[in-house]
């Protein structure tokens, strides 16, 4: 994916652009010998998606996420990250939406012709932006039915959930309190755990930054990173939390309106100038769009 004079990342055009080829992570991992369908647990091609027949709110976005990796994606309120992962886990019907193009491959399987809970049978599930406990259900209980989907034996399910505490110990601690009485943080642990418990190869986790005091958004990724390196659970990471997601991602992807405006390994996102400028808030100047910026879409038209 390495452009030519523009080795520490891509600005593209994504409506115009196939899908991202390869990430170029060998050095992060993936086995340069293996096939692309064995390297990626997730591939999105070129989608785009409307709401309510007229609403086009992804306009061609292309992603990949290696198997085993943390890949963010980042970007403003409204930039399109919820609705991705809505698409990538098919919820979008639900919300009168629908992928009208493109391609999305969890695993190698198309992921349109699986229901949401066969995609979760499989290891792909999604963590929703705010938690979204049981609030009156336990911590316990609440972890319990993130093993809904699982046929095996309730030894497994226990072997299963003792797993969790382990790389929760909050979530032991306060396994007999009603969600709704427990901290955002542990909310957002319980939410976790509950992913968790259906055994998944890769999660979707929509802002579990969002609403958390910083040293409680540093634990969330810290478990996160366990997770990644312990159980070798892929994560594709929404985050308005750009400086936190890149700290602990692989890769980062920077949607703006609908689209992928940049991406890159996230060592070089976070050095990036427009991006410590426009996501890190570490220039001077308002905040601005990339779209607006000169030298930016000079950069584009050299790329295009
Ligand atoms: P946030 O962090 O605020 O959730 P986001 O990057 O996740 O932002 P989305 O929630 O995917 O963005 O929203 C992208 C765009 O799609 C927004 O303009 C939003 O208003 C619109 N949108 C989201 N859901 C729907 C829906 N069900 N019907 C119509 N428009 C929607």
């Amino acid at each position: 994916m390495s452009v030519p004079g523009n080795s520490d990342h891509n600005t593209k055009e994504a409506a115009a652009t196939p899908p991202s080829s390869g990430i170029a992570m060998a050095d992060d991992g993936v086995n340069p010998g293996s096939s692309r369908v064995d390297a990626l647990i997730l591939s999105v091609n070129n989608i785009e998606v409307v709401y309510n027949h007229v609403i086009l709110v992804l306009k061609g976005v292309s992603l990949e996420v290696p198997r085993g990796k943390i890949v963010a994606l980042l970007g403003a309120n409204g930039a399109g990250k919820t609705t991705t992962l809505k698409a990538i886990s098919n919820l979008l019907h639900s919300e009168r939406g629908e992928v009208t193009k493109g391609a999305i491959l969890f695993d190698g399987d198309e992921v349109h012709s699986l229901s949401p809970n066969e995609l979760v049978r499989r290891g792909c599930i999604q963590v929703m932006e705010g938690r979204r406990c049981f609030g009156h259900l336990t911590i316990e209980e609440n972890l319990l039915t993130g093993a809904f989907t699982r046929r095996e034996g309730a030894a497994v399910i226990r072997r299963d959930l003792e797993l969790v505490y382990e790389y929760l110990p909050r979530l032991r601690e306060r396994r007999g309190a009603m969600a709704g009485y427990t901290s955002g943080g542990e909310q957002q642990m319980c939410a976790v755990g509950r992913a968790l418990m259906s055994r998944p190869k890769m999660i979707l986790l929509d802002e579990p930054s969002m609403g958390l005091a910083p040293q409680i958004v540093e634990e969330i990724f810290d478990i996160v990173k366990n997770l990644n390196a312990k159980e070798n659970v892929s994560f594709l990471l929404a985050e308005q939390n750009t400086n936190m997601a890149l700290k602990y991602a692989n890769y980062g992807y920077i949607l703006e309106n609908g689209r992928v405006v940049m991406d890159g390994k996230a060592k070089a996102l976070a050095e990036n100038e427009d991006v410590k400028e426009f996501y890190l808030g570490i220039a001077e100047g308002k905040r601005k769009s990339f779209r607006n910026v000169k030298h930016y879409k000079r950069r584009k038209r050299w790329l295009a």
